[in-house]
């Protein structure tokens, strides 16, 4: 019994000694010290041995526990402070090296110039009307047919205008005045809308045109709006829009669809009226196009321009973001290049 005692303490010293890591060393704590041990089972077999033997044996069974587990417990620590070691200098940082950045991104300048605009005249009481009502691929019969555009007017030439391949009729829409026939078609009056989308023009592409841009649409119609609503409602937004309320002039213009047309100028931001290159002198940025919205045009959507009035409007929104912000290329806003973009962010 004893023999058997001190050839298990000397192979669990053998096996202490052998492992290489504190796993290891573990598995032989499990295996010698364990409530199912060699040792533990010994001391459990006690009472079936000769009593006067029994102190011995039990002394000797504690003792070598005792020893077995100093041994291990002192062989853990230096596993542990080693192991400490290693996984500190493996994952040493150094504070001093340069950060990894991810990066983000930011709304376009275009988006957040939409954005801007149509917040505005949501406060106005204008709601934005839906996708299916402002197409970019559009028949003529909106684009112009119904806005009160002749046969031979120039627009509609393929010098000014984008004809779908082998679709009679089909345009890319020139302006998103196409809104306004879709809405008017779709709903009753009172309408009081905007619409802002991208529109195609057959231009040649400079740092002033780009043959695809943005406007926002807007259209009022109800009984008895007039030119001063129009005025109101367009000074409103030019003071949001520019910060504070600023000269406006409103030029008589044409347009077909409506009747008086006037397109609307705002105090040059820059010069603030002396002149300057921004404004070629004159001391006046065009920014807007504006009118009541012709009877004939009313008419052909079924609106009755005896009962109802109303004005429409529309804006280039590159215009006026390159305005805002000083922009003098509207290439820029198409080019996708970074250092553009976060200027915005
Ligand atoms: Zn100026």
């Amino acid at each position: 019994m004893e023999d058997k005692i001190l050839k298990i303490k000397e192979n669990a010293l053998s096996e202490i000694e052998k492992a290489s890591n504190s796993k290891e060393l573990d598995e032989v704590k499990n295996k010698y010290l364990s409530r199912q041990s060699e040792l533990n089972t010994l001391k459990k077999s006690l009472k079936d041995i000769e009593p006067s033997l029994r102190p011995k044996i039990g002394a000797l069974t504690n003792e070598v526990s005792k020893f077995l587990e100093e041994k291990i417990n002192t062989r853990h620590n230096e596993f542990y402070k080693k192991e400490l070691d290693e996984k500190l200098k493996s994952e040493k940082i150094d504070v001093t090296l340069e950060g990894t950045y991810n990066p983000t991104g930011c709304v376009h300048p275009l988006t957040q110039t939409i954005n801007e605009i149509v917040e505005i005249f949501e406060h106005l009481g204008f709601s934005i009307i839906e996708n299916r009502l402002s197409p970019e691929v559009e028949v003529e019969k909106y684009n112009f047919d119904m806005l009160n555009v002749p046969q031979e007017h120039p627009a509609r030439d393929v010098q000014d205008t984008y004809y779908c391949y082998g679709a009679d009729n089909v345009v890319l829409r020139s302006h998103t005045s196409n809104a306004q026939v879709r809405e008017m078609l779709n709903t009753k009056p009172p309408i009081k809308i905007i619409s802002p989308g991208r529109v195609y023009r057959n231009e040649q592409v400079s740092a002033r045109k780009n043959n695809f841009f943005h406007q926002v649409e807007g259209l009022y119609i109800d009984k008895g709006v007039t030119f001063a609503h129009l005025k109101g409602v367009l000074n409103e937004f030019i003071s949001q829009y520019f910060g504070s309320a600023r000269p406006t002039r409103f030029r008589n213009s044409f347009f077909p669809f409506t009747e008086p047309s006037a397109e609307i100028d705002v105090q040059c931001i820059v010069c603030h009226g002396k002149g300057c290159p921004t404004c070629s002198g004159s001391g006046w940025l065009e920014i807007l196009g504006s009118g009541m919205v012709d009877p004939n045009v009313l008419r052909d959507a079924g609106v009755d321009p005896d009962v109802y009035s109303g004005f429409a409007f529309g804006m280039g929104v590159e215009r006026l973001a390159m305005l805002k912000y000083a922009i003098d290329d509207i290439r820029l806003f198409f080019n996708n290049d970074e250092r553009f973009l976060k200027q915005f962010n």
